[in-house]
Order: structure tokens, then sequence, then C-alpha cells
């Protein structure tokens, strides 16, 4: 690889087809949020979550000083809730210490992996350190004619290792952006438009005719299929709600229910809560698919027990009430809103009540 004349060619495209992405030009803060939200978030979902998000809180102080109750709800729409909580946290570490000064200071923020704090240093600190996600691993994978399969560690070892020596290290910053624009705007999973690729005269995949074969992957495992039950526990106009410590909703304000492991509903539902109920026999079936799991639901309705109170929930949780009308400024997992949404939109064909 002549690495001269791809700094060159690629950093100069960069500088006149640059994505106009709201992040871009922002202080340190404002770019690590961006990073933050794009770890799993496409940019035209983020942008605007990212607007709402900076008008909110405009500064770290600002994000530090709020509650948690009121970071989730301004996060909500953007899934995987443990990345807000994280930068909470790591605001308020901030806000205490200041900014990190090297990459393994990011590193210890809560929720910094490797890229986001190769992201937040080399663009908003211009520290000469290599982003390596997804799409910078398939820009090298290709240019290199890398034909290793990247579900490996070997691989990516490899690929990360290639990706810093091209590094630009007077331009970080805008070599990583260059690098992020090329592979979501030219070089694509599919159909990479060679033809107006600025550096495809140095890009081997191309010169071999491989780079729709580039990167290589080894079929992932399908994700593990969970069989659930949630309750939705209706009172004078309320839902109930549980939040627990463990699991894919941790902290989160979630149905009540859990694995279907041979417990009943009302069961687990008086165990997380405390509130002893009965299920209707109103059922709907829900879907939410995570990225290693997938939850199929069984919702059920269910109401309280009249004049008896349950036994106290563990203290490893907590329940509220919140009135329906609410319940959309909740900052609530997707999980929930499409089991609410499933026994909402089911015709009312009640089957016989199972036993509480
Ligand atoms: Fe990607 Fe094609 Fe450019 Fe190579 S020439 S980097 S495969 S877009």
């Amino acid at each position: 690889m002549d690495v001269p004349a791809l700094r060159r060619r690629l950093l100069a495209w960069y500088r006149a087809n640059a994505r106009d992405l709201p992040w871009r030009g922002r202080d340190v803060y404002g770019v690590w949020v961006s990073e933050v939200m794009l770890q799993q978030t496409r940019v035209d979902v983020a942008t605007p979550h990212y607007l709402r998000w900076m008008a909110r809180f405009p500064t770290v102080q600002a994000l530090a000083a709020a509650s948690e109750e009121e970071v989730l709800r301004n996060w909500a729409g953007l899934g995987y809730y443990s990345r807000a909580r994280n930068l909470h946290a790591a605001a308020k570490m901030v806000a205490r210490d200041g900014w990190p000064a090297t990459l393994a200071g990011w590193r210890a923020l809560p929720g910094v992996g490797a890229y986001t704090a190769a992201a937040a240093a080399s663009i908003a600190q211009g520290q000469p350190h290599a982003c390596v996600d997804g799409n910078v691993v398939r820009v090298v994978a290709r240019l290199a004619g890398d034909g290793g399969d990247v579900g490996k560690a070997a691989t990516r070892t490899r690929i990360a290792a290639r990706a810093q020596a091209w590094l630009a290290p007077r331009s970080p910053g805008d070599w990583n952006q260059a690098m992020m624009d090329l592979g979501a705007t030219v070089c694509t999973p599919r159909a990479p438009r060679c033809d107006a690729c600025p550096v495809a005269t140095l890009c081997a995949a191309r010169a071999a005719g491989t780079q729709g074969r580039l990167p290589r992957k080894a079929r992932a495992k399908p994700p593990v299929a969970e069989e659930r039950a949630v309750a939705v526990v209706r009172h004078r106009g309320k839902v109930l709600l549980v939040r627990g410590p463990r699991g894919l909703l941790a902290g989160m304000w979630s149905l009540p229910g859990g694995p279907l492991d041979g417990t009943s509903l009302a069961a687990i539902v008086q165990h997380q809560t405390g509130v002893r109920v009965r299920t209707s026999g109103e059922t709907a079936t829900a879907v939410h698919h995570f990225s290693h799991r997938t939850w199929r639901m069984t919702v059920q309705a269910a109401r309280v027990v009249p004049g008896r109170t349950g036994t106290p929930a563990p203290p490893t949780h907590e329940a509220r009430w919140v009135a329906d009308t609410d319940l959309a400024a909740e900052a609530i997992p997707t999980a929930t809103r499409v089991a609410l949404a499933a026994l909402a939109t089911k015709p009312k064909t009640a089957r016989p009540s199972p036993k509480p």
C-alpha cells in the first residue's frame, strides 16, 4: 500500500465531501455524546435525538446535574439504555475530574470502549488513535485485500494494526472521519461504488475483483430465543411497572414477568412487586429482538385481587403504578412498549382464565 498517497487522496476527498452532521465541529462533549449514540444507532435515527439531547443537556455539567429519570426519558427511542446510564455516570466523573487526556483515561469512563475512546480522543483532542468499527474493518479489509474471517480475533487485530499504521498522524480526527464517511457512503457493505471511490487505484480488492466478497465473515450464531410471560396489571386507570437489578432490562421500568419456567405469572408478579393479581385470560403474543437474544412474550392482562395484600416485594425490586395517560412519556424499554401494544391491539376474545 502506498500509504502517503492513500492519506493524501482520502483526506482531500473528505475535505471536499464530508457529510454535514450536527456533531461535526462540536466540542469534546458534543463529539463524545454523538459517538455514544452512534454505537448502536444509525446516523439518520440518531440525528434528531442528538439535537434534542444537546438542547436539553448542552454541557457535561448539565448532564451530570440531571436526574437518572430525566436522562433515561431523554434517551427514549434510542434503545440500549445502559448507554444512557453510563453516559450519565461518566458525565459526573468528568464534571468532577475534568476530561480524560489519554486513551486509557477515556477507556476508564463507564461505557467507553476502544472505538468511542479513539473517536473522542482523535476527533475532539487531535490524538493519533485509529477508530476501528465495522465500517472501518470493511474498508481496511477491502483496501488491503484481507480475506481473513473478521469474526476471528486474529483477523480483527491485524486489521486494527493496519488501520493504525495508515492513520494520518497530523490529522487523526479528519482521517478517522474520512474512513467513516468512505465506509458509509462509498465503500458500502453491498455494492460498493468503486467508480466513485477516491482510493480505487490503491485498492487490492478492487484490483482482484473481490470487493463484493470482502470482508469475509463466517456465519454468525442465530440469536437465542427465550420464552417469557409478562403481565399487564391494570388498576384504576394505572399500569403496574417494576424495576429490577438484573437481566437485559436491569434498572428500567418494565412490565413484571420473566422466563417461562413453570412458575405462574401471578406468582412472578407477586414476587417482584408484592401485589397479588389474577390473570384474566386475555392474552396476546409479542416478539422483541435484542442483539443476541429474542424474547417471545406471552402478554397476559391481570387484575389486582381485591381485599388481599401481597407479600412485600424483594428489596432488589421497586414497583410503581403509572397512569395509562403517562405511559407515553415514561422511559420504558421497547420490549415493554411492544408487549403493551400487542395486548392493546389484540381483538378482545378472552380465553378461559388460568389459575392465578
Ligand atoms: Fe471500497 Fe471499492 Fe474503494 Fe476498494 S475501490 S475501497 S472496495 S469502494
